[in-house]
């Protein structure tokens, strides 16, 4: 697949509508093209951006610069005919600036966690491998990505392991192992440490999901449910002390 390929089925490979084989094969690429990874990125933050509330505002401000703009200039038309796209890409540069400004990168990284755990469940995009075998999970990421992610079923805990699938935090690889506590799903993003989140261990709650985060053994786990803090708690403690 090319980059042109790529930039063809970016938009339905962030919104995880291609079949499996075409996303496979985009898959495939961006793994190995840091550009298209990046054009990934991007499309999946402003993704984000037009879903999170506090930028529903800005457009209106925006729109009027652009057009007080326009106004002043002299290739109004043309302008005019930009517009539209100008507001879109103002509001993304102001939102990210403000993301940056605002939150610390681990603040950003926890969000982006969270998204990724709401498009899972509503994508129904939950497995790439679905199996309760850690023997199965573990090696299905082999030459997916560079790493080896610690996959550990937690049943004897209550906390069966149900599958994984190949994600992406803050632009790079991610391995996401799914965990089940009754009705209750739990991702688990593990990735190499890059020294980028505001604490090493992190607690926090977003838009009513808890997120924990912890570095061990130079990897960095976020983890992220709906399951209760008390509950969500004894499964860190476990996988921890797996
Ligand atoms: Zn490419």
């Amino acid at each position: 697949m090319t980059c042109d390929e790529v930039g063809r089925d970016l938009d339905a490979y962030v919104d995880r509508e291609l079949d499996g084989e075409t996303a496979r094969a985009v898959h495939d690429h961006v793994s190995a093209c840091a550009a298209c990874r990046r054009r990934v990125s991007e499309r999946e933050s402003l993704g984000r951006l037009v879903q999170t509330m506090p930028y529903y505002a800005a457009p209106d401000r925006l729109r009027a610069r652009v057009a007080a703009q326009s106004a002043r200039s002299r290739s109004t038309r043309r302008l005019a005919t930009w517009a539209a796209a100008a507001v879109i890409v103002i509001a993304s540069s102001a939102g990210v600036a403000l993301l940056r400004s605002t939150t610390s990168r681990g603040g950003a990284l926890a969000d982006e966690v969270v998204a990724s755990h709401v498009r899972s469940l509503m994508v129904n995009h939950l497995f790439d491998v679905q199996s309760t075998d850690q023997h199965t999970v573990k090696p299905w990421f082999l030459g997916k990505i560079d790493f080896a992610p610690p996959v550990v079923d937690l049943a004897a805990s209550g906390f069966p392991l149900v599958g994984g699938r190949l994600d992406y935090l803050g632009g790079e690889p991610a391995a996401a192992l799914v965990y089940q506590r009754q009705k209750h799903t739990i991702n688990v993003f593990v990735a190499p440490d890059r020294g980028d989140a505001s604490s090493p261990a992190s607690a926090q709650s977003i838009r009513g999901f808890h997120v924990r985060h912890w570095v061990r053994d130079g990897m960095s786990f976020w983890a992220v449910s709906d399951l209760n803090d008390a509950e969500l708690t004894t499964f860190v403690h476990a996988l921890e002390t797996s």
